[in-house]
């Protein structure tokens, strides 16, 4: 019945982005009136004739190459990030994979924030090593001089803005301009800022990376990444992708599409409450530095107010000089804040980390230990609470 569709509004590009996710990727009146699209499971798609098998002229022709779950939540990820092309993988690292795989040929070259989402740096010492590929790592505050590191064999420019921990922010379009005049293709991790905050590829970039994991999923129960292109590159991702038999599972990429519905509320309320509890974090005596671009006092706040329209969750908090011992006796007794990899779930998230371990091209130098926090669902008021028993615990074992 396409005449049910709702056209109210104006062209569907032209609507504001939270009616936009309540509508895209399902078709209720194909689907029996039903609200939510089927969930489709399967490998094997039937063809009616061996001429259909030969041509292969049909939408979906193996389980693995796409189904209609997958491509409502492929779609969706492409219209929210304004790109041509989307692929799905089987988490968010392997999207960082099957991106740098698509770009990379032997004898080549890759440029790579120092803040880089830590694995990726192990994908560049193992497969890319392997296959004759060098990494340099760059400063993420480099900007424009990113232009001195673009050799003739550079084969893209990788980046993650704020960074992974530290957040450190990126002016990525100083660094795609840099990149392009040499032709050099850019690609941006923007799992932090999500397509409500942040649209790389309207700032320059030709790949956008998100861990569908965090906040598309929303509530720890997922593992799927995505990648976004233009139609430039789309071809070359595709093809990569296929090759390497990536796909989602039909189930994860279903809980995405269904946590793309409430992305608006849940981003608005872990923005909200991460800005809180970083200046309460600020305000505390054992507190040296809070690392937040959504805070002016942030080094990369002008950037983050020039380039995003919002920030999401999580953020550092660097204390002044103590034991690890003293921030094991404050992590371990809290009981609302989990510790764990990930985020991007309900529940609010602790996690002690040291960037001197894996940093190269620069130098990590802070007044002490480092926490990352992930500031979920919960009253903020508990959350102080119990930070403030864990301050007390952290006092008595320094
Ligand atoms: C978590 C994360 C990833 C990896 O996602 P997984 O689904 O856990 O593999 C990639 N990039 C960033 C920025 C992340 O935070």
């Amino acid at each position: 019945m396409p005449g049910k569709k709702n056209t109210a509004g104006g062209a569907p590009r032209q609507r504001k982005i939270a009616t936009r996710l309540s509508h895209m990727g399902r078709e209720p009146h194909e689907n029996y009136g039903f609200v939510n699209p089927p969930l489709y499971r399967g490998s094997t798609i039937l063809y009616p004739s061996v001429a259909a098998l030969r041509s292969r002229d049909q939408k979906f022709t193996y389980g693995r190459r796409g189904t209609p779950t997958l491509l409502a939540l492929e779609e969706s990820i492409s219209e929210l990030e304004g790109g041509a092309h989307t692929v799905l993988t089987s988490s968010g690292l392997a999207a960082c994979g099957v991106t740098l795989l698509s770009l990379v040929s032997s004898g080549g070259h890759v440029l790579m924030t120092d803040s880089v989402y830590q694995p990726v740096r192990k994908i560049c010492a193992g497969i890319l090593k392997r296959i004759g590929v060098e990494t340099t790592f760059y400063d993420p505050r480099i900007g424009a001089s990113i232009a001195d590191l673009i050799r003739p064999e550079t084969q893209l420019v990788y980046t993650e803005a704020p960074g992974s921990q530290t957040f450190e922010m990126q002016d990525l379009p100083a660094i795609t301009d840099a990149a392009h005049a040499k032709d050099v293709p850019v690609v941006t991790d923007n799992t932090w800022g999500t397509p409500l905050f942040y649209n790389p590829l309207k700032l320059g970039a030709d790949f956008v990376i998100h861990a569908g994991t965090k906040y598309f999923g929303g509530h720890s129960d997922v593992n799927l990444g995505s990648v976004t292109t233009t139609e430039a590159f789309a071809t070359q991702l595709r093809q990569t992708h296929g090759d390497l038999g990536q796909c989602a599972g039909p189930e994860d990429a279903q809980l995405c599409l269904r946590g793309l519905r409430t992305l608006v509320i849940r981003l608005e309320h872990h923005e909200k409450a991460a800005l809180e509890m970083a200046d309460w974090f600020a305000s505390r005596p054992e507190v040296a530095r809070v690392l937040h671009p959504g805070r002016p006092d942030d080094p990369g706040h002008e950037l983050w107010q020039r380039d995003f329209s919002g920030s999401s969750g999580l953020f550092s908090i660097v204390l002044n000089a103590t034991s690890q011992d003293a921030v094991a006796a404050m992590l371990d007794g809290l009981e609302l804040f989990g510790m764990g990899a990930s985020w991007g779930g309900y529940e609010s998230l602790a996690l002690p980390f040291d960037p001197s371990r894996y940093r190269t091209a620069t130098k990590w130098e802070a007044e002490g230990p480092c926490i990352r926090f992930f500031i979920g669902l919960e009253d903020l008021d508990d959350l102080k609470a119990d930070l403030d028993a864990g301050f007390a615990r952290l006092a008595a074992a320094s």
